[in-house]
């Protein structure tokens, strides 16, 4: 493993983080759950990521469950939450949000959930538009000033937003925001690459990025179909089959198109398409932690071997791999 900075903060990261997303508290089991989180562990993965949005609290309670029975030195890992989407089914207008009430008491939820007493990393899910900004800034630096927080930071919000948050914090001496949890993949660059592009220089925002495979798109499952097993086929998850195996908007070449030719393109390199895709995210400076997710042991650590693979390749082979999914 290697380690990076979040962004201009002081903070090291190890370079693959591991999160818990459709997995944890939903699709696996307690024990499986534990087994992935030791070998995360045993292999350097430092960060562990969640949200109280995930299973409704149930992925915080089962890592929390499982970090403090693997007895995991609390200095020697860091572990992020989110606020936004709440953690029950459907959500009063005071249980969701970026609302001062709801920012405490969620984070005051995900400690209990967790098993700890600050969250190192603690990210606005999404925006809101029923807070001003102000609001939620205030009430994260408060967080912050109380040692419930070490870093807040924002996921999905537009740049515009993240500046806007940024100016308020420096105006009235506040804890601005860190870092940023957007997308980022072959087939999702725009955000990370052009939008984000200035506010890496003038803000020093770090980067933990998600679904490096697209939700497993990127390692060729789903070629054939569905398999009955995988994430796509989960109940209560059309949308996001919807979204991942046709894409947000019709276009000329489907993602699943676009896979195959990548998945062909890994093949002819003689490795996996999975961390190859993974490595690909790991060469982009900005980005300070890749989050892999996983629901079996021997994903994760076929998806740890993207840690040899950015350095096997000269940069015309990375431009082959890229243009592959044009
Ligand atoms: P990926 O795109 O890497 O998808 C992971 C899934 O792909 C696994 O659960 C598994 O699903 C499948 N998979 C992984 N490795 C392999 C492999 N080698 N071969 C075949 N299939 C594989 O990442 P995630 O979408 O899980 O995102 C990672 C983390 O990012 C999340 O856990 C979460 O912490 C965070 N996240 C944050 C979001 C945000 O809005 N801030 C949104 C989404 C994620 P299966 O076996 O079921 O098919």
């Amino acid at each position: 493993m290697h380690y990076r900075r979040l962004g201009r903060s002081g903070l090291q990261l190890s370079a693959l983080g591991f999160g818990a997303w459709v997995t944890f508290g939903r699709q696996i089991g307690r024990s499986q759950a534990r087994e992935l989180v030791a070998a995360a562990w045993d292999h350097g993965i430092t960060l562990f990521d969640n949200a109280e949005g995930y299973a409704n609290g149930d992925a915080e309670r089962v890592m929390g469950d499982v970090i403090a029975d693997l007895r995991l030195p609390r200095d020697g890992y860091c572990v992020s939450s989110k606020v936004f989407f709440g953690a029950v089914d459907t959500p009063g207008p005071t249980q969701r949000g970026l609302s001062r009430k709801h920012v405490r008491e969620a984070c005051d939820g995900a400690l209990t959930r967790l098993r700890v007493d600050h969250l190192d990393l603690y990210f606005c899910h999404r925006p809101d538009p029923d807070t001003p900004v102000a609001e939620t800034v205030w009430a994260m630096d408060t967080l912050i000033r109380q040692g419930k927080v070490l870093y807040w930071g924002t996921s999905e919000w537009p740049a515009a937003l993240i500046r806007e948050a940024d100016e308020i914090a420096r105006t009235h001496h506040l804890h601005g925001p860190t870092m940023e949890q957007p997308e980022y993949n072959l087939l999702q660059r725009e955000r990370v690459e052009t939008e984000y592009d200035a506010l890496y220089t003038d803000l020093g925002l770090g980067t933990t990025t998600w679904s490096p495979l697209a939700s497993g798109l990127l390692s060729g499952k789903y070629a054939g179909g569905v398999p009955d097993d995988s994430r796509l086929a989960q109940a209560g998850l059309e949308w996001l089959r919807t979204r991942v195996l046709d894409g947000d908007a019709p276009a000329a070449t489907s993602p699943l198109d676009r896979a195959a030719r990548f998945v062909a393109t890994a093949a002819e390199l003689g490795v996996a398409p999975a961390p190859l895709a993974i490595a690909w995210c790991l060469r982009n400076p900005r980005v300070s932690s890749v989050l892999l997710g996983a629901s079996r042991v021997d994903q994760l650590l076929q998806n740890l071997g993207a840690l040899d693979l950015v350095d096997r390749f000269d940069a015309a082979t990375w431009r082959r791999v890229e243009s592959s999914v044009v």
